[in-house]
């Protein structure tokens, strides 16, 4: 986990948290978005991506979604992964709306870009079970904290509510196992809010259309480079797009 709630309320990330505490010369106490149990600094000096932890004998059932992509389905293969890019690519306007009218009212596509890169990584592309579907959410994720808020995928049911340092009301039924966005936000009176929205996966229209200006955005800002995809293929992609644009 890359992201903690301090001891006064906000959302910090991992890089952050150790300047600050190495700045103070402690390390205050910070809790887990999820379950508000203490976490702590892992893998400081190693090779390993510094990250938050729970203690050893402390259960948190927070799963990353790359943890529980890869827990079941087969191994795409790299075909499958081509196809998988070209889907992505073509459906990419109706992923940029949907994020526009749910998530983030602000989005442009300089903003959309930069993210999607990360998501365009081969080791998220590969993950098991990961479709077109996902993009949105998976987008979110790797956002990291945008205007006071940060977004957290996960499927797990299991919030215990009762030990939580923020109370928050029931929203969602915690038996039920489904994929989830978590939003925690730091609210202008000093608290933390959360929020859990349940992860919609018919948002995509076959009928889909396209938008002339978006298009030449994203061409302009290199999406085919994006996915490493070959100039032969990208003017195929372009020329399909095209047709279907308004
Ligand atoms: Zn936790």
């Amino acid at each position: 986990m890359f992201y903690s709630i301090t001891d006064n309320n906000r959302i910090i990330h991992i890089n952050d948290y150790r300047l600050e505490s190495e700045n103070k010369g402690v390390y205050s106490p910070t809790f887990c978005p999820f379950c508000g149990k203490e976490l702590f600094v892992r893998a400081k000096n190693s090779n390993e991506k510094t990250h938050f932890s729970h203690k050893r004998n402390q259960s948190c059932s927070f799963k990353s979604y790359t943890e529980f992509f890869n827990s079941a389905g087969h191994t795409k293969t790299s075909e499958e992964i081509e196809i998988f890019k070209e889907c992505i690519i073509k459906n990419l306007y109706q992923i940029f709306l949907k994020l526009q009218s749910d998530f983030i009212y602000s989005l442009d596509t300089t903003l959309f870009l930069k993210i999607l890169k990360k998501v365009s990584n081969p080791k998220i592309l590969k993950l098991r079970n990961l479709n077109c579907n996902h993009i949105p959410y998976i987008w979110l994720n790797e956002l990291g904290k945008f205007d006071n808020q940060v977004y957290l995928y996960t499927n797990s049911g299991k919030l215990d509510l009762n030990k939580l340092k923020y109370k928050i009301p029931y929203l969602w039924n915690i038996t039920e196992k489904k994929d989830i966005i978590i939003i925690a936000q730091e609210n202008k009176d000093n608290t933390i809010s959360r929020t859990i929205i349940p992860i919609d996966l018919n948002f995509l229209d076959y009928n889909f259309e396209y938008s002339y200006k978006f298009l030449s955005e994203i061409t302009s800002l290199k999406i085919f480079d994006i996915f490493s995809i070959s100039s032969e293929k990208s003017e195929l992609i372009l020329k399909e797009l095209l047709n279907v644009c308004k």
